[in-house]
């Protein structure tokens, strides 16, 4: 992974090494993120990332599998670090953080799988544990693009879409909160959900280059040769881009409308597009936010590691 020196200055002010994994602040922590193609992995040393790992998902060997991967990966990393005095385990799906159980995800099939306990037991560790979306949110609102803001909207879209709610400084973790890609935005399209017009159905990667195959006869995956293609002058690319970014200004106007967001950070792959995606949402906001008040829109600061940066803050609220 590329950034842990400048993301460790950003985090903490100092440079690697220098902290006493003796005292309460630095004490040694080990975060993992499960996603649905890859674990991510950190050691932290107080809030110092020392080391970043990463392994696949096997999504294809069944629900246990991954079960078993994402102790295993528990386990490596608590061998590199083995002064860790806790771990912090974010998930995909509907998550209860506080009973500590991985309810359902859809992406990885598990049902009711009892984390907390099942990594407390196996490790002796103290476990700080959580959904992804709003670890990233947490991550984000602690060191990143929404620092110090209190009522901001953590929007990831890539294979999916969800929200991390911060309300007048106050994380929503209600388990089924923040399902923003599920708002119907009016496509028309069923949706891998079962319902009919889910903004996932338009604003996604695979729906954008979906939606751009089915009017050019093309096979591109993901959005990018879609932005790509807009970029070099194709109409059905900046038409179907367009809709993505039409019908994302359609959902947020709906949460601007209800929660007054003073920030929205945009996180995921369509991030990377930066203003290619910023700007068409942010003009369509504006024309559909006719009298209320517009929220500055930024992309993440951590990118893709913000849930398991996050994570590592939850290891760190779970010290004894
Ligand atoms: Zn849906």
């Amino acid at each position: 992974m590329s950034q842990p020196q400048s993301l460790n200055q950003q985090i903490s002010g100092k440079k690697p090494g220098t902290a006493d994994s003796r005292s309460p602040t630095q004490a040694q922590t080990v975060a993992l993120d499960v996603g649905g193609t890859a674990m991510k992995g950190v050691v932290l040393s107080g809030s110092t990332v020392v080391g970043y790992h990463r392994w696949p998902t096997p999504r294809q060997e069944g629900p246990d599998a991954v079960v078993k991967a994402v102790i295993s990966a528990v386990d490596d990393l608590l061998t590199k670090a083995p002064d860790a005095r806790a771990v912090g385990l974010v998930v995909p799906g509907l998550v209860d953080d506080k009973a500590g159980t991985a309810i359902y995800s859809e992406n990885i099939g598990w049902h009711d799988v009892p984390f907390v306990k099942l990594v407390t037991e196996h490790t002796g560790l103290p476990v700080g544990f959580g959904h992804d979306v709003r670890a990233g949110g947490l991550a984000e609102r602690t060191f990143g693009a929404a620092r110090g803001q209190d009522d901001v909207l953590f929007m990831p879209i890539g294979t999916g879409i969800s929200g991390a709610m911060f309300v007048e400084g106050h994380a929503i973790a209600n388990k089924y909160a923040g399902e923003i890609g599920h708002l119907d935005v009016g496509s028309g399209e069923l949706c891998a959900c079962g319902a009919i017009g889910c903004l996932e159905t338009v604003a996604t990667g695979p729906s954008i280059a979906r939606r751009y195959n089915r009017l050019t006869g093309s096979s591109i995956e993901g959005a990018k040769p879609v932005a790509e293609r807009m970029a070099a002058g194709d109409p059905a690319a900046a038409r179907v881009w367009h809709e993505a970014a039409e019908n994302i200004a359609r959902a947020l106007a709906a949460y601007v409308s209800l929660l007054a967001p003073q920030l929205i950070v945009i996180g995921g792959g369509l991030s990377s597009a930066g203003d290619t995606l910023l700007k068409p949402v942010e003009a369509e906001l504006r024309r559909m936010l006719v009298w209320q008040q517009v929220p500055q829109l930024v992309t993440a600061a951590l990118g893709d590691n913000a849930a398991c940066l996050g994570a590592g803050i939850m290891a760190t609220q779970a010290l004894p």
